[in-house]
């Protein structure tokens, strides 16, 4: 599937045709991403029956000098070659563990290899193996869209007492935004704790940039109503919203979304029901509010592969996150009944796009001395990210391994 974002969420037909180029081709440039631009050099070609054979020799040739990170959401293909597996947050720490490692190559998306760069140490450094790699959720709140929301909250005279909740996948400059402003970054697990936090220091929460873990998390576990939410679109003057709406809300959710699980409907769920007879439905909080109150269990890709490993033979589940990562426990799991909740391919497409060649490309460079491909968050912008990535550690009991 195209996973990037509908054309009124890009802004224009033609910048919409230059991403799904983009997508096609897996080069070029959009600087108006959180993507970056096309990679250097020839990348193997995809039919060379020993690129699982060159990546293991480069991988031993690197030895401890490099660690690679797989995302959940990766290929097969890549994982294999994975140090750790997890979901951003986990990985970014790992790397983080790992001082001795000089390259952490980050098989996931850009938010996730920006997150590295800011928590490793400056001697590290952090590897995309496609720089097209990108998350269409970040791409939605953009650095200037946010600080113009701001304003717009100052001049409805509500900046003083709202505390910016930034999840852990948006861009560098978003995160640090959240910092300088107070406010604090959160997974899919300690949503709940960060709102709690972020309520008790000011009156208000700006939610960026998912608005369904926001609503989900302040209705659902915060008992706060449907009313109390509001959306915010950057792409309307003052955000679509009047003062006195902005004055009355408790949560101002950013119009952003999850290009994948904003696929699966309440209508799936129904027909799964019907299909599975003793079906139990997990899905993500990136679902929209409708899915997940339809759903039997609601949590992160760490919480739902636990709750996969811990279920009884002969139980059966329809999971509704990324494919990969839902085949890939279908497998491990042949005694349990796994069903996909979508009943069309629901990858995430830039997760995608870190594949064989990429990922031998990065590691063959490596070996011969070249870095291409590295990430970095100028020190202005990552002072502030890690301010808000330490107010999260700081959360009181926060559960470590339940993320998205
Ligand atoms: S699954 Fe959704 S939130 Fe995760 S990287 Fe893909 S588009 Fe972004």
């Amino acid at each position: 599937m195209n996973s990037y974002a509908a054309p009124d969420e890009i802004g224009s037909p033609e910048v919409s045709a230059t991403a799904a180029a983009l997508l096609l081709l897996g080069r070029g440039s959009d600087p108006d991403s959180e993507r970056g631009v096309d990679c250097p050099g020839e990348l193997p070609a995809a039919s060379d029956p020993n690129l699982v054979a060159r990546a293991w020799a480069a991988k031993r040739a690197l030895g401890d000098r490099v660690f690679v990170l797989g995302h959940h959401y990766q290929r097969d293909e890549v994982i294999q070659f994975a140090d750790v597996t997890g979901d951003s947050f986990k990985l970014a720490r790992d790397a983080a563990a790992r001082p001795e490692a000089d390259y952490i190559v980050f098989c996931g998306v850009h938010f996730m290899a920006e997150s590295a760069d800011i928590l490793t140490s400056s001697q590290q450094q952090v590897i995309l193996p496609d720089l097209g790699a990108g998350c269409s959720m970040a791409d939605m709140a953009r650095g200037n869209q946010v600080l113009d929301a701001w304003d717009v909250l100052g001049e409805a005279g509500v900046a003083d007492a709202t505390i910016p909740v930034t999840y852990m996948n948006s861009a560098a400059d978003i995160k640090g935004f959240t910092g300088e402003h107070g406010g604090v970054i959160c997974t899919s697990s300690n949503a709940e704790r960060a709102l709690r936090w972020a309520f008790e220091q000011g009156e208000k929460v700006l939610f960026l940039p998912d608005e369904h873990l926001g609503r989900n998390t302040a209705v659902r576990q915060l008992g706060l109503s449907l009313e109390d939410c509001v959306l915010y679109n950057p792409l309307k003057p003052n955000g679509g919203l009047t003062r006195e709406q902005l004055r009355a809300a408790k949560m101002i959710l950013w119009r952003g979304h999850c290009s994948v699980h904003g696929r699966f409907t309440p209508a799936q769920v129904d027909k799964v029901r019907e299909r599975v007879p003793g079906v139990r439905v997990i899905v993500h909080p990136e679902c929209t509010h409708q899915v997940v109150t339809k759903a039997d269990l609601v949590g992160s890709t760490e919480y739902i592969i636990r709750t996969i490993e811990a279920a009884p033979a002969g139980s059966s589940w329809a999971i509704g996150t990324e494919l990969n990562l839902v085949r890939r426990l279908a497998n491990e799991h042949p005694d349990k009944q796994i069903t996909f909740l979508e009943s069309t391919v629901c990858y995430c497409a830039t997760m995608n796009r870190i594949d064989l060649p990429h990922l031998v490309h990065s590691l063959e460079s490596l070996v011969q001395g070249q870095v291409i491909n590295r990430i970095t968050v100028d020190e202005s912008v990552a002072q502030f990210a890690r301010l808000a990535l330490d107010r999260m550690l700081a959360l009181p009991e926060m559960v470590s391994s339940n993320r998205d």
